[in-house]
């Protein structure tokens, strides 16, 4: 993971909790989750992936 600072007090003493995956029709969520050990908020970073497979490409460009 990229490094993160504590969005509420800048700092960098952080614990990441587990991060886990949310299974969209179209997209691919990981979550990541962090507390911050300065002020114990905890904040969270989504990561929004596309899930389209070239396999799943629909054959709809034959139209003349
Ligand atoms: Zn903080």
């Amino acid at each position: 993971m990229e490094p993160i600072m504590c969005p509420f007090c800048g700092g960098t003493n952080l614990f990441q909790e587990d991060d886990y995956s949310l299974q969209m029709d179209f997209e691919y969520w990981t979550v990541h989750h962090w507390e911050c050990l300065d002020c114990t908020q905890s904040f969270d970073k989504i990561e929004i992936l596309p899930a389209s497979n070239t396999f799943e490409e629909i054959n709809e460009s034959t139209i003349h």
